[in-house]
């Protein structure tokens, strides 16, 4: 049998956007997925293409986000183009908003670090209730302050992992769904990857597997832990007449309902979501925005956030090349990224992003 010429295992927002780069480079990948019953961040996210906040003490990944919601349009073209799907983007900017004067302030010293870095590249207000609620008189009075990014955006993450799905398989990739790879071990020219279906022969293995690829990384020499975080999230009904911002807790998706979120909590692996939590999320958005009181909630989950130890990507890589660990938090965002730029850097190519800083070897340095 023929070795599969990349093969990328796991099916997720980033293990499908990686593969569609690699199509669009014209290297031929096969996508080895697990099942439906595993735990998918890209199927319970928030949905935000979001920049406040991010890498305020990590230069490279405060850069690196940056670039991804300059690219995001362009991501949407090539989707567009090749599936004929909307994923729904609106850059229109996006608050963060404070019901605790300290969390501002902390907040605020963060987007002070973020801009040191990226300067121009990140546009930001401050604003007090008042200013606030000068903006949007609906906000409630316990909303003490905001920030604002007026790059700040979102997207419908079922839409988008939908429309890579498309995207990857129309340009000829091998998706296949049911694959869990259960154990790696290197041939003399690769790797093969054994999966209830059988094994699977690859000159090069692109690791993307979520939470899942813990008991994988060490297989392919990678020491990177990551651990999952609960996030639980609410969606209302559908209401007739647009909400007039976006907030990195309350947003309205294309369809019309509105969506809360969301929590973060250590919490092992139970994918359950909570009265507690939700409650608590139910009690913030009222407070936020009042006029949601009578807005009833149709749904909610819990979905399981995959943390770094520093919360910032991993893309690292064997010695010859030919194994990648690709992981990070906020895959949604650095979609764009990880479609326009990683599979550069996969191919070693000269015009490849730096991403050394991104290195594995950082937590052990
Ligand atoms: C509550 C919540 C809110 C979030 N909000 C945002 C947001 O607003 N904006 C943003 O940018 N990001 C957000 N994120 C993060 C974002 O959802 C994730 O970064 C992204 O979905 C990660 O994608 P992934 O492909 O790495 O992982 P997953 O989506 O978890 O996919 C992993 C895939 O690997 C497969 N797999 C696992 N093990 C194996 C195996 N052994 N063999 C083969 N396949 C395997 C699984 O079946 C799965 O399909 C949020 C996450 C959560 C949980």
């Amino acid at each position: 049998m023929k070795a599969a010429e990349t093969v990328i295992i796991g099916g997720g927002i980033v293990g499908l956007s990686v593969a569609l780069g690699l199509l669009q480079a014209g290297v031929g990948v096969t996508v080895l997925d697990g099942e439906d019953g595993d735990l998918r961040a890209s199927q319970g996210n928030f949905g935000l293409v979001w920049l406040q906040g991010k890498g305020a003490q990590f230069a490279p990944y405060a850069r690196w986000t940056s670039a991804a919601l300059d690219s995001w349009p362009a991501l949407c073209t090539l989707l567009q183009d090749v599936t004929g799907q909307q994923v729904h983007l609106d850059q229109t900017g996006g608050y963060e908003f404070f019901t605790d004067a300290a969390e501002l302030a902390d907040f605020t010293s963060d987007l002070e670090r973020q801009k040191d870095i990226l300067g121009n590249d990140l546009p930001y207000e401050v604003l007090s209730g008042e200013a606030l609620r000068k903006r949007f008189p609906m906000i409630g009075p316990k909303v003490l302050g905001a920030t604002y990014c007026p790059l700040d955006g979102h997207a419908n993450p079922l839409l988008l992992l939908r429309a890579l799905r498309l995207a990857v398989q129309r340009l000829g990739g091998d998706l296949r769904p049911n694959h869990r790879v259960t154990r790696i071990h290197r041939t003399e020219s690769g790797y093969a990857l054994h999966t209830p279906q059988g094994a699977v022969t690859a000159d090069r293995v692109v690791l993307c597997a979520g939470l899942g690829a813990m008991p994988l990384a060490p297989q392919l020499g990678f020491q990177t832990q990551v651990h999952p975080q609960r996030g639980e999230l609410l969606i209302t009904e559908k209401l007739s007449s647009p909400l007039p911002f976006l907030s990195s807790t309350i947003r309205q998706v294309n369809e019309g309902g509105v969506q809360i979120g969301g929590t973060a909590e250590n919490a092992g692996l139970s994918p359950a979501d909570t009265l507690a939590k939700t409650a608590w999320l139910a009690r913030h958005a009222v407070e936020v925005l009042p006029a949601l009181d009578h807005v009833r909630v149709v749904r909610s989950w819990a979905a399981q956030r995959i943390k770094t130890q520093d919360g910032a990507p991993v893309y690292a890589r064997s010695n010859d090349g030919t194994a990648h660990l690709v992981t990070c938090h906020s895959g949604l965002t650095l979609a764009a990224q990880h479609v326009l730029a990683l599979p550069k850097w996969i191919e070693s190519r000269a015009d490849a992003p730096d991403l050394e800083a991104f290195d594995e070897t950082r937590f052990t340095v």
